[in-house]
């Protein structure tokens, strides 16, 4: 698929995306956040559902957690436009809850056609709950973050073979300063 066939299907999506009410987020949301960046990228970050920011601007990592996934991203040369950012859920969960299992599986239709379509080489999960669903999906073993953060993994899955890399979420170090030291040594690995 080329770049402006992944992009007319992508905004298709987006549009699906905006009316979808397959679950009760749709009810709270204010926008839904589908997804931001290069159709074409060859790196694709998957954090967990749309804060507050993100939710009033139906765009991903606006808030805080985003502004530092900014500095993460600017240490190894990478800016939003080379990246595609989505989340597992595309609606806030109202007081920034965790997803539910309902929610993630009423929505994760949505990443499976995003990530077919952008066709990543690289697969970077951000926090537990995009980490323990793409080990999932794709039948690798799963271990906890704290185990796994900033290793990669080969995956073969049905498009083809993805290196998986599980990352701490970047909201981790807006409670706890030391994470991001671990977040800027273990982003190192997508210089590679
Ligand atoms: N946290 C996430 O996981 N995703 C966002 O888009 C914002 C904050």
């Amino acid at each position: 698929m080329d770049a402006e066939q992944k992009a007319n299907k992508i905004r298709r999506l987006n549009k699906q995306i905006a009316q979808c009410t397959r679950c009760r987020l749709c009810r709270s949301r204010t926008n839904t956040v589908p997804g931001d960046g290069s159709v074409d990228a060859d790196i694709m970050f998957i954090g967990e559902a749309p804060g507050r920011s993100e939710d009033l601007k139906g765009l991903p990592f606006v808030g805080r957690a985003g502004a530092i996934l900014d500095e993460l991203l600017g240490s190894v040369n990478l800016s939003r436009d080379e990246i595609y950012i989505c989340n597992i859920l595309k609606c806030r969960p109202p007081g920034n809850r965790d997803p539910s299992d309902k929610e993630i599986e009423a929505c994760v239709g949505s990443l499976e056609i995003q990530i077919k379509t952008i066709d990543p080489k690289i697969i970077a999960t951000l926090g537990r709950f995009s980490t323990a669903y793409i080990l999932q999906r794709f039948h690798i073993e799963s271990a906890k973050i704290s185990e796994l953060h900033g290793k990669i993994v080969d995956a073969q899955t049905p498009f083809g073979l993805k290196r998986i890399v599980p990352l701490f979420h970047p909201a981790v170090a807006t409670y706890n300063p030391a994470k991001l030291d671990v977040l800027l040594k273990d982003f190192q690995v997508l210089k590679k």
